[in-house]
């Protein structure tokens, strides 16, 4: 038997239809960011995630970065973010010159905990960053009733989450305005790409103004502010077209292949899958494991023994709280300070191979690995 093949953890899956899209995109000679593709892809966005409107963006950084300036956030202001994300989400608070506050996160399903939000809550909170982790909806309802009689802004971050639902309701649509990103690795993409969705027309107008270099409307090269260039070509949202008509697709394999693993791990001790709350409809951005807190320490250990058999891992992102440019921020849990639960996550989780060329064998094989090198690991 040949040596088992390399199974990545995340590539994009990309057909003939997005093929065809872009050629004709090509072909049109709309290169850039006007077109027909750019349009098609707004509209079409807007109706996936159950919004009025949508707005393409140049990637998910720019469109919290652009939803944040458009709300006016900016010195002397904090917003509330998990302490556990991607890093960008910190980092565009910063970039308004507004000041990160961190939240921890719960236990049950990795997304900002309410307790944690109320206690973080200040009268310079302006708005709540609410990220909907590795395809999780948060529990935006105690967050909701936080934050609208206080007049906090909810943005969401759905840049991992397209087409989950939460309570019957597509994230995006639930908060203020919704952001999501479209890069290589994400359930749907554009190549590089973000969008913001709301039914908030003026706040999207106010986003376009910002995105396309804060030019006046009635008069040509006249820019009423310091605009940005934060716009999406006509190529990638050729690209997002495509995928968007693909989306029953693109998210039954997902849903199919965490079945997989969900059956070939059950039996594995110390290990627990990806987080599915009752009022939850999640999608499977990644395939995610989390070992028992006093498994955390050998972690890094059995990612390193599982690259040796072909198998590519992730682990968590590392908690905001250790990153640089955060670590003087606030972090504020359900019990004090700090964010243990973050912690605790960003210490002991990894991702498995989440990608459309996994088969029901390839988990198998995966199981096996962990199910050797778990034990291994805590004799170790
Ligand atoms: C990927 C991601 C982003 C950033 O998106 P880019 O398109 O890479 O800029 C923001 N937030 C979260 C939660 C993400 O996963």
């Amino acid at each position: 038997m040949s040596a088992p093949s390399f199974l990545p953890v995340a590539e994009p899956s990309v057909g003939e239809r997005e093929v065809a899209y872009v050629h004709e995109a090509v072909a049109s000679g709309w290169v850039s960011s006007i077109g027909a593709f750019v349009d098609r892809f707004e509209q079409d966005f807007a109706a996936f995630c159950g919004t009025r409107h949508a707005v393409a963006i140049s990637n998910g950084t720019d469109s919290i970065f652009l939803a944040l300036r458009a709300m006016g956030i900016g010195p002397g202001d904090e917003v509330v973010v998990p302490a556990l994300t991607f890093a960008a989400v910190g980092a565009v608070v910063h970039h308004v010159g507004a000041t990160p506050v961190l939240a921890d996160v719960h236990p049950d399903h990795w997304n900002l905990d309410p307790v944690a939000v109320e206690r973080a809550l200040t009268p310079s909170t302006k708005a709540v960053i609410a990220v909907h982790l590795y395809g999780h909806p948060a529990d935006m309802d105690p967050i909701l009733a936080l934050c609208r009689p206080r007049g906090i802004a909810v943005i969401e971050d759905g840049a991992e989450a397209h087409g989950a639902r939460y309570k019957g309701r597509t994230v995006g649509s639930i908060g203020d305005v919704g952001s999501f990103s479209f890069y290589g690795n994400k359930v749907i993409t554009t190549g590089e790409g973000g969008a913001l969705v709301s039914d908030d027309a003026e706040l999207l107008a106010r986003v376009r103004h910002w995105k396309d270099h804060a030019m006046s409307p009635e008069r040509r090269y006249y820019h009423t502010e310091a605009g940005y260039n934060c716009r999406m070509t006509n190529l990638q949202a050729a690209l997002g077209v495509a995928q968007l008509e693909r989306a029953p697709e693109l998210l039954a394999w997902r849903a199919r292949l965490l079945g997989w693993y969900r059956d070939a791990l059950a039996d594995v001790p110390g290990l627990t899958l990806n987080p599915h709350l009752d009022w939850a409809e999640p999608v499977n951005w990644l395939v995610c494991a989390v070992l028992e807190p006093a498994l955390a320490p050998t972690r890094d250990r059995l990612l390193a023994a599982l690259r040796t058999q072909g198998i590519d891992t992730r682990p968590f992102f590392v908690p905001m709280a250790d990153l640089p440019p955060y670590a003087a921020c606030l972090a504020v849990g359900a019990d004090g300070e700090g964010a243990p639960v973050a912690a605790w996550l960003g210490a002991a989780g990894f991702n498995l191979p989440t990608s459309e060329r996994v088969t029901e064998a390839d988990v198998r094989r995966i199981a096996d690995a962990l199910r050797r090198e778990i034990p291994a690991a805590t004799l170790a």
